[in-house]
């Protein structure tokens, strides 16, 4: 392993956006860790992957306790790279981590108690070899802790030096309006939002792109290819052997039907009449709602973040393009759920 010399030139061309009324800026492009980090995958290819994304200006690296598998290797494997290759970075990176789905064991390994965040988030911080975590979620709502518990909790890991910023993930309007409320009254404000969308999935367009804009909370968007599904990756015959289809356990090559892959070569003409690949096109079309600060990608190799940087520069869809991205989703039926 060399040692790493970060480019001199990271910061020139990447767009950082201010996240809702706070004083965070992220990069346009961000890079998740949910998959190709775990303790299966392979170790130098997480570095290559890492070491390219810094070298691009993604300086949003987002983590959750059960990423791998197995669930808390993803920060384990971040842990080796912020020990190798970043430790003199740190105060030029945004790292997060989130508890809220399963994690271990017992009553206290899962949802959104007091007791589960407070020790999962030491757990991570353990993985990671850090002493705090730039922004730190709840990965999902609880329907069965008190709302005041969960946000009290995200409040007190602020205050305890843990988190420098608290974050929701996938949670309603409603939710986040009075999630928002709680965590203003205790002085914390909650800075981000982390909501899936991409052009298969739009349903932050029916009133939570309005919520945030309203609470002055910022946006960061998973899954903007669909895991891949919004790429060239599945438009050849049959299923790639090192797709993510192809293990199988968050997409799934039935997910694939004909008339899914009609819509997405439909999708990739688009694209091409922009000279532009499918992939980019589906970044630059999540960036540009103006209520999204940071597009959260995942990649398997460096050219697929190559790719996701090139489209967070590339010309704004324009209006006529993006008529006819909506006529082609319309055209889909109940695929693709309205604008609006
Ligand atoms: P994407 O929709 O960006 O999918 C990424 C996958 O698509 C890659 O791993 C790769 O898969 C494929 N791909 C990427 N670029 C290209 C390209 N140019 N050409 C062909 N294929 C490409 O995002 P993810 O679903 O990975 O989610 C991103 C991040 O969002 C996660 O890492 C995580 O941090 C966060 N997330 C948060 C959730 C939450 O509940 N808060 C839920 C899910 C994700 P392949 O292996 O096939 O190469």
């Amino acid at each position: 392993m060399s040692a790493y010399l970060p480019d001199a030139a990271r910061y020139d061309a990447m767009a950082y956006r201010r996240c809702g009324r706070s004083g965070l800026k992220l990069p346009a492009v961000s890079l998740g860790l949910w998959h190709n980090f775990g303790g299966i995958d392979r170790l130098d290819n997480a570095r290559r992957l890492v070491r390219c994304a810094f070298d691009q200006g993604i300086t949003h690296l987002d983590l959750a306790n059960n990423y791998g598998p197995p669930p808390g290797s993803a920060e384990e494997t971040l842990g080796a790279l912020l020990r190798d290759d970043l430790r003199a970075l740190r105060d030029e990176l945004i790292i997060s981590t989130k508890a809220g789905y399963t994690m271990g064991p017992g009553p206290y390994g899962d949802w959104g108690s007091r007791k589960y965040l407070f020790s999962s988030l030491d757990q991570s911080l353990r993985r990671l070899g850090l002493d705090y975590v730039d922004i730190f979620y709840h990965h999902r709502p609880d329907p069965h802790t008190p709302l005041q518990e969960t946000m009290a909790a995200l409040d007190a890991i602020v205050r305890s030096g843990r988190a420098l910023y608290v974050g929701l993930s996938n949670y309603l309007p409603e939710q986040t309006r009075q999630a928002a409320a709680i965590l203003r009254q205790l002085g914390t404000p909650c800075v981000i939002h982390q909501p899936r969308y991409n052009m298969l999935e739009r349903k932050i367009e029916q009133g939570l792109l309005q919520t945030l804009d309203q609470e002055g909370i910022g946006c960061i968007v998973f899954s903007p290819l669909a895991q891949g599904v919004l790429t060239d990756r599945y438009l050849g015959s049959g299923i790639p052997q090192d797709s993510r289809a192809a293990r199988g356990a968050f997409l799934r090559p039935e997910q694939l039907t004909p008339q899914r892959m009609q819509l997405v070569r439909a999708l990739n003409e688009v694209a091409q009449s922009r000279g532009q690949s499918l992939a980019q096109m589906a970044v630059a079309w999540v960036l540009r709602q103006p209520g999204v600060t940071s597009v959260l990608i995942g990649a398997s190799r460096e050219s697929q973040i190559l790719e996701a940087v090139a489209a967070s520069r590339s010309a704004p869809l324009a209006d006529h393009e993006l008529r006819q991205i909506d006529a082609v989703l319309a055209s889909a039926g109940d695929l693709a759920p309205k604008a609006g």
